[in-house]
């Protein structure tokens, strides 16, 4: 069957047109600038990629050209909209009400819109996809993959924060974790390709891209992660602090006069990689710097993996041990320095790496050497993919 896979953010919107049983792209592409302008990037698998300029005053616009440009005489990787049997919508924050992916109904979209507070920019951007695409193909299928399902394992004493227990009770402010259909799908993946049996095991997943967090996996289900109630916390990031005291924020507020917004703005855009280097979020320009010798380039490359090693550090203490450390993501799929930098600091694990198969990038590989007491392996992530599992076995 085919499905499409719905990434809804509040300007922007991904897609993904899969062949599930041969688990084919057949054309994926993205809308932006929704609300603004609109701009439409289509491809069809093999070929190159078509970039149109059209109004998309809402989502509902946005997702009619999607579906268009699928269906198009020439270009189109559908002959019509029959094709498409069931759709895969990723919601951020599924709250405590969803501990794994469901079939999206009336009562489906109204627990999600409950957790509007929790995501204000993310949620209501999901559902307006999900209501664009409900006009647009009624009667066809769809799922709600969420970013928060996986880590609703978590055990009590990972998801409680030292605060009053009232606001965890009245206001649900917990540890909730994101990137859960990636660090998922990577687990699964690390165990597969490592022949390790998954409900026997201890992966430790470093999602490293731009937003990036980590998460501790027992037996296939997580029993911590890095990030909290919102992604902020956990590790360094482009343009996030991650974890810092927070009271840093009363400090800075009265130093540079701001507010609790104008706080949250530099913590959530202005901070990590790029607050620390002042070049750029972008690892590819960090290791640029570095090279000539940018001493702010080089200590926020520094500090971002001392984070990522510490908190291996503290998730090999969560499970009291750990067969594998898998890294995915942008960074962790193609920065070997950042790979070899962590893994420097894991000695005393018996971690030793293999320098040539760390040098190189690309599918599943072991980057660990031979004698190595724990596994180390680069898994490539593939949320839509992931998705798109998830929707079949739901449909
Ligand atoms: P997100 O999905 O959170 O936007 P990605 O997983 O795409 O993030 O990762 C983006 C990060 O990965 C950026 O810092 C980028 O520089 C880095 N990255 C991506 N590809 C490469 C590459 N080939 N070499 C070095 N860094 C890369």
């Amino acid at each position: 069957m085919n499905v499409l896979v719905i990434n809804c953010g509040s300007s922007s919107l991904k897609y993904q047109l899969i062949n599930s049983d041969t688990e084919d792209v057949l054309a994926k592409g993205l809308c932006e600038r929704i609300g603004i302008d609109g701009r439409l990037v289509y491809q069809k698998a093999g070929c190159d990629k078509e970039i149109t300029e059209a109004a998309m005053p809402t989502h509902k616009e946005a997702i009619q050209m999607v579906l268009d440009a699928l269906v198009n005489d020439k270009t189109g990787a559908i002959k019509s909209l029959s094709e498409v049997n069931a759709v895969g919508h990723r919601i951020v924050h599924g709250g405590e009400k969803f501990a794994s992916s469901v079939v999206i109904t009336d009562e489906v979209l109204e627990a999600v819109a409950q957790c509007n507070d929790l995501a204000p920019l993310h949620n209501p951007a999901n559902l307006i996809g999900i209501n664009a695409c409900k006009e647009l193909m009624p009667g066809v299928p769809m799922v709600a993959v969420f970013d928060t399902a996986f880590h609703q394992t978590m055990p009590e004493k990972a998801y409680l924060y030292g605060l009053p227990y009232e606001y965890y009770e009245n206001y649900k402010v917990r540890r909730y974790g994101f990137h859960g259909t990636s660090h998922s799908f990577v687990s699964k993946e690390t165990a597969r390709f490592l022949g390790m049996d998954l409900e026997n095991s201890k992966i430790i997943v470093c999602h490293l891209g731009n937003g990036a967090s980590i998460s501790a996996v027992k037996d296939g289900k997580c029993v911590d992660t890095s990030m909290g109630l919102t992604p902020l916390e956990g590790l360094v990031m482009g343009t996030r602090s991650g974890d810092i005291d927070p009271a840093i924020m009363e400090y800075i507020a009265k130093k540079e006069d701001l507010d609790i917004a104008g706080v949250m703005n530099v913590l959530n855009k202005k901070s990590g990689l790029e607050g620390i280097s002042g070049l750029s979020s972008d690892f590819r320009d960090l290791t640029a710097g570095a090279k000539e010798g940018n001493k702010r380039a080089i200590a926020a490359i520094e500090v971002f993996c001392y984070r990522v090693a510490k908190y291996v550090g503290s998730y090999v203490a969560a499970m009291n041990g750990v067969d594998a450390i898998a890294f995915t993501a942008g960074i962790g799929e193609n920065v070997g320095l950042v790979r070899e930098k962590v893994c420097s600091y894991l000695g005393y694990l018996g971690i030793t790496l293999d320098a040539e198969a760390n040098a190189k990038s690309g599918d599943d590989c072991v980057i660990s050497a031979a004698d190595s007491k724990v596994k180390v392996a680069v898994i490539p992530t593939n949320e839509e993919l992931a998705i798109c599992r998830e929707t079949v076995a739901l449909v």
